[in-house]
């Protein structure tokens, strides 16, 4: 048994410190929000009042939180109190470079430390099959793993400090570029009269595939569990791809990466979020590449 400070317990955190509890785990847990904080203590997650007391005298802190700011302000303020060799955890998905100032601080206060964010969804983390992307010492990784475990279906290792991070906006680029491709192809396929189906049983088989079409097809028919079945119901919504393609494009410009069609596709979906499409599922891109979207 583990004594884990869990802040942040929103559609994510909640499942995960839910699962770390069934586990066997120690965990006290922390929000803003007194709602979410009343389910977590329905899940047998101790609450405590403030950040500070959330992470005093534990073995592990996990943070699970909106974005890069929430986390530093977070670590500003429970690293003096937090027992020195604390383990550090932050799930969120945030921005390489306040990633990297994450470990700075937890290194700096003689914390472990690694940013471990995830994919799979709040369905994920209900059933506790997340895949973990973790950067930052190898040590601390070490000690990190048995903890990631019990919200897990896969863990990996990727790297230093902010390699977790790295990892996460660069897969998300690829699938977010990818879905525009095969919306963008299906489109193509309907006005020269080819049937979805034929199109998915030749590029789902050939050099066309792709998770986004294999998996995850964004018309109805071909596989019957992708969104594009349930009305584009999330899934994984547009403003949280809009969210992560951001960070990717952030962290392109400060690197000198170029990456045109990872632009393009931020533009792409800001403008159907914009068009009130924000919470739709990710795939329903295409009925913009139809123009057929409200
Ligand atoms: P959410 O908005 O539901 O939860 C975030 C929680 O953090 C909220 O309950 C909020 O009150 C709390 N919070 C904010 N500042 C705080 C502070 N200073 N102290 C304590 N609590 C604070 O968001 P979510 O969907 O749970 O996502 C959390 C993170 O996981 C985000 O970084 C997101 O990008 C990432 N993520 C989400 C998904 C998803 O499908 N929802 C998938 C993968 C990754």
């Amino acid at each position: 048994m583990t004594s884990i400070g869990f802040i942040g317990l929103g559609n994510m955190g909640n499942p995960m410190a839910a699962n770390l509890v069934d586990a066997g785990h120690k965990v006290t847990g922390f929000d803003l929000a007194v709602d979410v904080m009343d389910v977590a203590r329905g899940n047998g997650v101790d609450i405590a009042g403030s950040v500070v007391e959330a992470s005093a005298g534990k073995e592990v802190v996990i943070t699970m939180l909106p974005a890069g700011t929430h986390v530093l302000s977070v670590y500003d303020e429970v690293m003096e109190e937090a027992m020195p060799g604390t383990l550090f955890i932050d799930c969120s998905t945030i921005d390489v470079a306040s990633a990297r100032k994450a470990h700075q601080l937890a290194g700096a206060a003689e914390m472990l430390s690694i940013d471990a964010p995830v994919s799979g969804g709040v369905g994920g983390a209900k059933a506790a099959t997340l895949t973990f992307m973790a950067g930052g010492e190898q040590s601390a990784f070490d000690k990190a793993e048995p903890v990631l475990d019990a919200m897990a279906g896969r863990i990996v290792y990727c790297g230093d400090a902010g390699a977790g991070q790295s990892a996460k906006i660069c897969n998300n680029m690829i699938l977010g570029i990818s879905m525009i491709g095969v919306g963008e192809a299906f489109v193509l396929a309907e006005k020269l009269g080819l049937s979805h189906q034929a199109l998915f049983d030749v590029a789902s088989t050939s050099s066309g595939q792709c998770w986004s079409i294999n998996t995850y097809c964004p018309v109805p028919g071909p596989v019957p569990t992708s969104p594009a079945n349930n009305g584009y119901k999330p899934g994984f919504a547009v403003d949280l791809m809009l969210k992560d393609l951001k960070l990717a494009q952030e962290a392109a410009q400060k690197s000198g990466a170029i990456t045109p069609l990872g632009a393009e596709a931020t533009q792409l979906y800001s403008l159907f979020s914009a068009l009130g499409n924000g919470n739709m599922d990710f795939s329903g891109i295409i009925e913009f590449m139809r123009g057929s979207q409200k």
